[in-house]
């Protein structure tokens, strides 16, 4: 098999460059994605989140290290297993960041990724039903919708967030990201919006596009310093694909690293130790981990309007199974967290360092806590946007097929600690707003025993999780710790890019599934120029 550019990876950015490249009918494109397709109906359907995250089959369920930090927990890592990875299994909040991220990229030595250079990128891949403006793009195959069906408490806590003295947004990816409101989200009519659905679909009946799943890549093959075939596992057989023109790595944050350090192009030395042919000594591959780290305060509700597991959602759940398969609309439409916002946790913080994520049910550890759920509730998670500290993906084994090592080393900066603890409190601010009186109940963590600041710290050792948005470890920029430079290609070898939320210098403050497809919107165009 040979095509021009071979994807390795279905995601998010994996999508959207096989759907942009191919729009070439000259060129042939080869998407390999490790899941198998998205025809599983409850990717589709947005309240289908709760089980997506959790599929053995659609998720690649993920743990990391013992956190150090964190009471020596390890932390569940759901990442999306089919077409349209993450983008199949996320929470479908549209977000971006801010602006100042991306001028922060560019200033570390990444020409052309500012927010003005990416500002098109993000428009270009855009629908918004609101419509386009200047910071929101119409038209494009991303869409982004309101909310159909809002739940009651989401409402509440815009309420209750604004009297607590946050000023509301409803767009905050247009002229000011602070605020408080209710999501945009990545659905149409109600269903998912994933990247599958929004590029890959439009683009299935081309003859120049090959899209195979089950295919699990297990290493690029070099001939010299040019990638030139990837090796992959389909139903247990080895197979080969040749790269005329390039290969391209859209695994995302944890297997493009994996696999380019699989492939010889790493630290040399680790790779020495694995007894791996060093093909590239590259130091930076697996570093500069990133994420945001989330803790969660669940309150009982008084009144059964939650999605909490109890009796009468279930009634109310076959009710609505009807007006869902009719109208699009009703319960089925949520994407858990409905609502939520961008604060800061101080007066002199020059853009929000804080983001707010309010779900419609008692959720703790990824609903993972049984128990939690099982009544009628709801949560407001806090999240620290732009965290100090530092992990690595490591390899354990040559084999392909093992979990690389995971350590994202949560809270190893002090500062890390301390905001959460602002954050915490911020939250539970909101919680004691009048808003939420119709429906308070007792609050159910962290509890009011938890009360005193090292209380508190104790609390997010024992009970933080992510959020879902580790970036960074093939971080472009122009230093020799960088893995690959501003047009996102592998240094020091050739034909070999990485486009996904890996080439990340810095995590963007906010959620990381549209600034991904942006960055394959502009890989797309850095690719078609590049000579050949
Ligand atoms: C539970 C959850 C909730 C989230 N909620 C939100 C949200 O509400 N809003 C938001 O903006 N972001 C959210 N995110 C984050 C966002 O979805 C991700 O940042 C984004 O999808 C990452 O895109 P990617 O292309 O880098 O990787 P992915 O989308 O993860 O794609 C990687 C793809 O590569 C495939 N793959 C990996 N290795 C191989 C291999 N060796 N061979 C072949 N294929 C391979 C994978 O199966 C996968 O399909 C969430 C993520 C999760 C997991």
């Amino acid at each position: 098999m040979e095509f021009d550019y071979v994807i390795v990876g279905a995601g998010s950015a994996g999508c959207v460059l096989a759907a942009r490249l191919s729009e070439n009918a000259s060129v042939s494109v080869c998407l390999l994605e490790a899941g198998p397709p998205d025809t599983h109906p409850l990717i589709h359907v947005p309240f289908g989140i709760l089980w997506m995250m959790h599929s053995r089959r659609l998720n690649w369920r993920y743990y990391t290290a013992p956190q150090t930090h964190l009471h020596g927990r390890r932390l569940f890592w759901p990442r999306g297993k089919t077409l349209g990875g993450s983008s199949s299994s996320n929470a479908m909040c549209y977000t971006r960041g801010h602006p100042a991220d991306y001028d922060a990229w560019r200033d570390l030595g990444n020409p052309g990724w500012g927010y003005a250079d990416v500002l098109p990128y993000f428009k270009r891949a855009e629908n918004r039903e609101r419509g386009g403006d200047a910071y929101h793009g119409a038209g494009g195959p991303l869409n982004v919708a309101s909310l159909r069906s809002p739940n009651p408490l989401a409402l509440a806590f815009v309420e209750a967030a604004a009297s607590a003295g946050y000023r509301r947004n409803d767009d905050f990816s247009g002229a000011e990201q602070e605020g408080v409101g209710l999501y945009e989200v990545t659905q149409i009519q109600g269903q998912r919006c994933s990247a599958a659905r929004a590029y890959l679909r439009p683009a299935t009946g081309r003859s120049n596009l090959r899209v195979i799943t089950r295919a699990q890549a297990t290493g690029v093959l070099f001939a010299g310093r040019r990638a030139s075939e990837v090796a992959f596992l389909e139903g247990g057989t080895s197979r080969k694909v040749r790269a005329r023109r390039e290969v391209i790595l859209c695994g995302g944050a944890i297997n493009s690293p994996q696999l380019l350090l699989l492939s010889g192009v790493g630290p040399g030395v680790e790779l020495q130790h694995l007894g791996i042919p060093v093909l590239r000594d590259l130091p930076g591959v697996g570093r500069n981990l990133q994420d945001h780290l989330d803790i969660i305060l669940v309150q009982e509700c008084k009144k059964p309007v939650s999605y909490g597991l109890t009796p009468v959602t279930a009634v109310r759940g076959l009710a609505e199974i009807v007006h869902y398969v009719v109208a699009k609309r009703g319960m089925y439409t949520t994407n858990a967290a409905e609502a939520g916002g961008f604060v800061k946790s101080g007066a002199r913080e020059p853009w929000p360092d804080l983001q707010l994520h309010f779900t419609t049910a008692p959720l703790s550890n990824h609903g993972l806590d049984v128990k939690f759920l099982l009544q009628q509730g709801y949560s407001l998670h806090v999240c620290d946007l732009r965290p100090k500290s530092r992990g690595e993906i490591r390899l354990e084994s040559r084999d392909p097929l093992a979990h690389p090592a995971i350590e994202p080393n949560y809270l190893d900066e002090p500062e890390d600690l301390e905001k959460l603890v602002a954050g915490f409190k911020a939250a539970r601010r909101v919680l004691a707003a009048p808003a939420f009186d119709p429906y308070r109940g007792r609050e159910i963590a962290p509890g009011p025993a938890v009360q005193s600041d090292d209380e508190i710290r104790d609390f997010i050792r024992c009970k933080a999780e992510t959020i879902y948005h580790p970036v960074g470890t093939c971080r472009m920029g122009n230093d020799p710790q960088a893995v690959v430079d501003a047009e996102l290609r592998v240094r020091g070898v050739e034909a070999l890019r990485v486009v996904d939320a890996s080439v990340m210098p810095l995590l963007v403050g906010g959620n990381t599934n549209a600034p991904t497809i942006m960055i394959a919107e502009k890989a797309a165009d850095l690719i078609r120029s590049a000579r050949i």
